[in-house]
């Protein structure tokens, strides 16, 4: 097919059509199990009953009407996110980029307003990732995402992850915010330490520093609860959610309290989309899909029997040296020899029929939905199992 699109991505050899559940089809009618789930998006599979019939609904009423208004889908998503979390007020923009731009925006203009313009300093974790936008790809603290882009946003120190010692020589009077992912995605799948997360909370309410969450990739239900947060003890200031948030939807959000939002006055920050009533019609039904005691007994389970299965996996073909995630995250950590391949293992697996996906070059991570059945799970290990047998036959 002839490929009209700007080379910033390095498409798969399958074009895909229509999904179901975990079932994927492409254009030539063969068929994929999903545990990739367009990067931890489509957290209820492809075209559940209640989102397409959400998207209808809405879809005859009213698409989109701008910030001058607000509409009760946003208001019904926003409340229902204030009601079960930390937050007090929810702003929302279009994904998870747009998100954190927001909640770093807000930390230094809170900061400017309460206690002077000195007060910018950011505080973020090597081998993050933040999003693609000018900002985010600073603050995420990798280079090969940034540094081509030069002149960067100041003001932004980076520490490594999971390293409180080096978290409290960085935070002083001049950090506005410390910003961390709870489990670190795109760069391993590697779960913050419960020490660094209360190191953290501990020096932002020292210094008068916001702390940020990104919860992106882990938030609305991925880990087995709604927020990665909740499994820490740890609650933040500002924390950020898309990719699940719209289940396939173009949807993010901004969380925070009563005690920062004023910084947002009239004028201040904005979007055009953000808030838009189809997106928010689909965040509605999701929400109440995914925060269900059933929708999350599943992924605590389904997440356990799959963690089982790579590693048997694992042990069977010395493919890995680790399983490691939380819930539905999973990453699977390719043993020595094979450091750095994990973009061949997705190709075979996807010549197999399997969609899954790589977190940097070392680790394999799937992210497939939450309402994963027993059924998709069993019959997708045999379709990993063959494709790391015939790929290592190759090394
Ligand atoms: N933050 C985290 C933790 C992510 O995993 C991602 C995307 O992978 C982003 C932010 C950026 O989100 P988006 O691609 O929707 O801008």
């Amino acid at each position: 097919m002839q490929n009209y699109l700007t080379p910033n991505f390095s498409f798969a050899p399958v074009i895909p059509e229509r999904g179901l559940g975990s079932r994927v089809w492409d254009n030539e009618g063969r068929e994929y199990i999903d545990l990739a789930g367009g990067i931890a998006v489509n957290a209820l599979g492809h075209c559940h009953p209640a989102l397409v019939a959400a998207l209808n609904d809405q879809a005859q009423k009213l698409w989109h009407i701008s910030n001058i208004y607000t509409t009760e889908p946003a208001q019904n998503l926003a409340r229902r996110l204030v009601e079960h979390t930390f937050a007090d007020k929810v702003f929302f923009c279009n994904s998870g980029a747009e998100a954190n731009e927001a909640a770093l925006k807000l930390a230094r203009k809170h900061a400017r307003d309460t206690f002077g313009a000195h007060k910018h300093q950011i505080v973020a974790c090597t081998n993050a990732f933040h999003g693609r936008t000018l900002f985010t790809v600073s603050v995420g603290g990798q280079p090969k995402y940034s540094r081509d882009f030069a002149p960067l946003p100041e003001g932004i120190v980076h520490i490594p992850f999971n390293d409180p010692a080096a978290l409290a020589a960085a935070v002083n009077e001049d950090t506005c915010a410390v910003i961390i992912e709870p489990v670190q995605g795109e760069s391993g799948v590697l779960p913050a330490t419960p020490e660094f997360l209360h190191a953290a909370r501990e020096l932002c309410d020292r210094f008068g520093a916001a702390l940020i969450f990104d919860e992106v990739q882990t938030g609305m239900g991925r880990t087995g609860k709604l927020f990665a947060y909740e499994h820490t003890g740890v609650t933040p200031d500002i924390l950020t959610s898309a990719k699940a948030l719209g289940s396939g939807f173009p949807l993010a959000a901004m969380l925070t309290t009563d005690r920062l939002a004023p910084a947002f006055a009239p004028g201040t920050h904005g979007s055009t989309f953000g808030g838009n009533p189809l997106a928010c019609a689909v965040g509605c039904a999701a929400f109440d899909l995914i925060h269900r005691e059933d929708t999350r007994a599943n992924t605590r389970r389904q997440g356990t029997a799959l963690t089982a299965a790579l590693e048997t996996l694992g042990r069977d073909t010395g493919i890995f040296q680790s399983v490691r995630g939380q819930g539905l995250l999973i990453g699977c950590v390719l043993a020595e020899p094979y450091a750095g391949k994990a973009a061949e293992l997705t190709a075979a697996a996807l010549r197999h029929g399997l969609m899954i996906l790589v977190a940097g070059a070392n680790v394999l991570r799937l992210a497939p939905s939450l309402l994963l059945t027993d059924e998709d799970r069993e019959a997708a290990i045999p379709r990993l199992a063959a494709a790391v047998k015939e790929w290592l036959q190759t090394q």
